[in-house]
């Protein structure tokens, strides 16, 4: 609960957003699913986005998929627009978030600020190589999703910025996307989230990437596993050395639903499964 929160804004420009949040004791609020859940006693005033129209938008062409920061979950989900590997997996992805009353709430970007343990889509993004736009009024600055992911994205925005857009770069033939997730009942919080991609090149393997979540405590890129998949030929051995290093190469969150040892056995034989059905999609 924001105890201390006296007002609320509701700009309707980017500009006019950043130079309120510039002021100290604020906050941006979006789909305000975690932001209205927070402890926090500094915050008097909140910033809504979600009247500022340039926020709002989806858009595919050849080779990026951009989306907007307000753009809601369930837009990305029941997108006409998204489509070819990389739209196909991002909807995909958006369709597991949450129930639909939630995803018509969580904003793209909030999904990706919040970076909780359960988030989905930072996942994709992370697999995808995606990019995003931080605007400080009309200054902007993009950046690659691993770099704000790892940095955290509250520590990394500065005061006043913004996330903008979300940029997904289009995938063609010869890429395989998979993301599959351990859960017990779908509005339950998962306990293994993984996301790969294989990119292929006369039968080697040139690109992967193998992401997760729910296992660690943020959303991660395994990249000591990824690099011994780089150069080689996609074989049941190369895929399983590198499943056995993501397993034992991460920090594991552990909570009441399963122990370490479960989460460990079981996240190296998901993300085998996930490499092998993004190697089979890319061929
Ligand atoms: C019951 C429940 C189940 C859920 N299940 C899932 C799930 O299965 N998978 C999943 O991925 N998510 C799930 N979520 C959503 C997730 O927990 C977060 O609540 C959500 O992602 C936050 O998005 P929001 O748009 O509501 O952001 P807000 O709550 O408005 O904001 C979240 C944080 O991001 C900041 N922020 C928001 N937008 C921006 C921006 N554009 N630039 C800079 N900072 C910004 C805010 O200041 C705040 O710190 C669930 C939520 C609930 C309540």
């Amino acid at each position: 609960m924001l105890k201390k929160l006296t007002q609320v804004y509701h700009p309707t420009t980017i500009e006019e957003a950043c130079k309120q949040l510039s002021q100290a004791k604020t906050a941006v609020i979006a789909g305000g699913t975690a932001e209205a859940l927070k402890k926090d006693d500094t915050i008097e005033t909140l910033v809504d986005i979600t009247h500022i129209k340039e926020l709002n938008h989806l858009s595919q062409d050849a080779s990026t998929i951009k989306i907007g920061a307000t753009t809601t979950v369930q837009d990305i989900y029941k997108s006409e627009t998204l489509k070819g590997i990389s739209g196909n997996f991002i909807k995909q992805v958006a369709g597991t978030v949450a129930a639909t009353a939630l995803r018509n709430t969580i904003t793209a970007g909030g999904n990706l600020v919040a970076q909780l343990w359960w988030s989905d889509l930072p996942v994709a993004y992370l697999a995808l190589d995606a990019e995003v736009v931080c605007r400080t009024g009309k200054p902007k600055r993009t950046v690659s999703v691993v770099q704000i992911i790892n940095d955290t994205p509250a520590k990394f925005l500065k005061k006043g910025e913004i996330v903008a857009e979300i940029l997904v770069p289009c995938y063609n033939k010869g890429t395989g996307c998979d993301f599959r997730k351990q859960i017990k009942t779908h509005h339950d919080y998962p306990t293994i989230t993984v996301a790969t991609r294989i990119t292929l090149k006369n039968g080697m393997i040139s690109e992967a990437r193998i992401a997760c979540n729910a296992v660690t405590s943020t959303p991660f890129r395994c990249q000591d596993a990824e690099k011994l998949l780089v150069g080689k030929k996609p074989t049941a051995e190369n895929i399983a050395k590198a499943a056995e290093k993501a397993a034992s190469s991460i920090k594991y969150r552990e909570d009441f639903r399963a122990s370490k040892e479960y989460k460990q056995e079981v996240f190296q034989v998901m993300v085998r499964r996930s490499l092998e059905a993004s190697i089979e999609a890319a061929k």
